[in-house]
């Protein structure tokens, strides 16, 4: 017999609302055990919940029933709306462990059924993941297109057209003694694999935009000691988020501000002046700063004096500073000063531009490494199985086989368990 879960599937206490959720075979004699009565599917109920043990009432709330397999598990489950204090859950949660075969959810364990029941493939699972962490706009589109099939559907697509030519080859095979029909066969297996192909070239050329959305555009701030940077960047996070000084070097490690930019989730890093140092730890935080600016997805190089940027960043966006001392702005840099505030606008304005460049419109269908790096695998077994086999046409069968496993894999349906583990480790408890 399997258990049946319970969890407060809601956020933290004290909350106005609570959630409570239980699934499994179980569910409906919990139901009745606190409330007396089940409520018709899928129709809230307003009702006392009570300890069965005692008959003390617990609570007063709306009870929901789900019949499986039409439920968010596959299985039956029922959901109790409580009041959101820590002691009524905290009962509620005992007198549910006391019933016969109920016992609490792991993380992720709810979503780990709808999973084994069908309900959601594991790139599904990805994007619920992804929608139950997104901050920004952007996430919150790719991750319900992802959560919502968009990846799976395009993958089941794309399956199809692999195993309808892969049948065109079987076929050709079969006819080998007739080199006509056997030839004709061959070439429209093949121009159907070079079309579907392109179709998986373009999502993976797509991808990196998919994972750098999924993780938030990085902007560095550089520039020499003093020239404002931790001004700059505490003006855009609106707080005190970097100690600003009158000395030069003082921040020595990296920074980190978090907000949202044309709906796109920005990470601003304010890195460590760039100069020559004799100071060990502050020569440290010039290489981290070094690598993290050029890892980064914009770079804003600020300089004081207009000085131009080191090589590694001369694709940096350059930024004058301190326009109120001096408003001389060189030709192709933006004039800002974070004292007042001028030109800071302009400068947000741009960085909106790169956010919504750099993060596109329409979500993405690829959004994670995993993801990508199955793609990558199929569109490899596809162009090798658009070479010239000599008549070995066995050959080419055999790699679009690969080429339809990786995309199995990318949709979970085979060797799923391992990613599994690590992907629900990351859930909460209560999802
Ligand atoms: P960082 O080393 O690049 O991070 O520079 P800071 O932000 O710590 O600033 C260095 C010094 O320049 C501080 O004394 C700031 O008050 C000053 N400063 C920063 N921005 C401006 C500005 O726009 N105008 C003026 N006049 N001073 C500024």
């Amino acid at each position: 017999m399997i258990d049946t879960l319970f969890a407060l599937s809601s956020g933290r206490l004290p909350a106005g609302v609570a959630v409570l959720r239980i699934s499994g075979p179980e569910a409906a004699a919990a139901v009745l055990a606190l409330a007396g009565v089940l409520p018709p599917p899928r129709v809230a109920r307003y009702g006392a919940l009570s300890d069965p043990r005692t008959g003390e009432e617990l609570d007063r709330g709306l009870i929901l029933f789900f019949p499986g397999p039409a439920s968010a598990t596959g299985e039956d489950v029922a959901e109790l709306h409580l009041h959101g204090g820590r002691a009524v859950v905290a009962a509620v949660l005992r007198a549910l462990s006391a019933l016969p075969g109920l016992r609490p959810a792991e993380a992720g364990e709810f979503t780990r059924r709808a999973h084994a029941n069908g309900k959601l493939d594991l790139a599904e699972v990805e994007g619920l993941a992804d929608l139950v962490a997104a901050e920004s706009e952007a996430q919150r589109r790719q991750a319900l297109a992802l959560a919502s099939g968009a990846l799976s559907r395009r993958v089941e697509d794309w399956r199809v057209g692999l195993v309808s030519a892969l049948a065109l080859i079987e076929a050709g095979i079969d006819f080998s003694d007739e080199s006509d029909v056997s030839g004709e066969v061959t070439t429209d297996a093949v121009a159907r694999l070079a079309r579907l192909k392109d179709e998986l070239l373009a999502a993976l050329t797509d991808a990196a935009r998919g994972e750098r959305v999924r993780d938030g555009l990085v902007v560095a701030i550089s520039g020499p000691p003093n020239a404002g940077k931790s001004t700059l960047l505490n003006r855009l996070a609106g707080r005190e988020a970097a100690i600003v000084s009158a000395l030069p070097g003082t921040t020595r490690d990296v920074l980190e501000v978090h907000l949202e930019l044309a709906g796109q989730a920005v990470t601003l890093l304010d890195t460590a002046g760039l100069r020559e140092t004799s100071d060990l730890v502050e020569a440290e935080g010039v290489r981290r700063a070094l690598a993290r600016a050029e890892g980064a997805d914009v770079v804003l190089w600020l300089c004081d004096a207009g000085s131009e940027p080191p090589p590694a960043l001369a694709h940096a966006v350059k930024v004058r500073t301190k326009t109120d001392r001096d408003a001389a702005t060189p030709e192709g840099w933006m004039g800002i000063s974070a004292a007042t505030g001028a030109g800071v606008d302009a400068l947000i304005a741009r960085l909106e531009r790169e956010a919504d460049r750099l993060g596109g419109r329409e979500p993405a269908l690829i959004t994670r490494e995993r993801q990508r790096r199955a793609l990558e695998i199929a569109t490899l077994h596809l162009e090798r199985a658009l070479g010239d086999f000599g008549g070995h046409e066995e050959l080419r069968a055999e790699d679009v086989r690969l080429a339809v496993r990786a995309l199995d894999q990318l949709i979970g349906r085979v060797d799923v368990e391992d990613v599994l583990d690590a992907l629900f480790s990351t859930f909460c408890i209560g999802k």
